[in-house]
């Protein structure tokens, strides 16, 4: 569970277009974005569901409160519910807000679960920006504000989009 959050980077790195590429004003040195900044939840977004640092430790587990509430990212191929293929919808681990369909799910080959679209309301998106060259698209829970994964537009069909989420972070109800 202590994956390196940049690993969401690598399938991506093929498709780099310009506007993924930012100049920062600071050195810039090769590679991966050092320096990433986080988002932080709330900072100009307001939820449905508040909860405080406390409140969020005692209502996850370890594992989820480091990914939905610390940002990081579970390692590759950890989550059972990334090979699953079970007709269902999955829900957001920190409020049952639900956000994917089964039927929108895909094998991205990446070892996260992964999908072409979120439901309607469902997530929000906020830009985080890297000092030195990458930036990405982050996903949360439209209702909680938990981190969820990242949006990447390096698939084709049918809307092009590949929405990389963390298992940990979803439940899923087969149905
Ligand atoms: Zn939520």
């Amino acid at each position: 569970m202590k994956g390196p959050a940049d690993f969401c980077y690598a399938p991506v790195m093929a498709t780099i277009n310009r506007r993924h590429l930012l100049l920062g004003g600071a050195a810039v040195v090769g590679g991966y974005a050092v320096f990433r900044s986080l988002p932080m939840a709330g900072a100009t977004e307001k939820f449905e569901v508040v909860r405080s640092d406390a409140e969020w430790r005692r209502t996850l587990t370890s594992d989820q409160y480091v990914v939905l509430r610390a940002h990081k990212t579970e390692w590759a191929g950890s989550s059972p519910l990334n090979g699953d293929k079970r007709a269902g919808v999955y829900h957001c681990a920190g409020c049952q807000q639900a956000l994917f369909s089964s039927s929108t799910k895909y094998d991205s080959g990446t070892g996260w679960p992964s999908f072409w679209q979120p439901l309607d309301n469902a997530v929000a998106t906020r830009d985080e920006t890297a000092l030195l060259v990458l930036t990405q698209t982050e996903v949360h829970c439209r209702r909680c504000g938990g981190h969820l994964g990242h949006v990447f537009e390096d698939r084709p069909k049918p809307t092009g989009l590949r929405y990389c989420m963390n298992g940990i972070a979803l439940t899923f109800t087969p149905g």
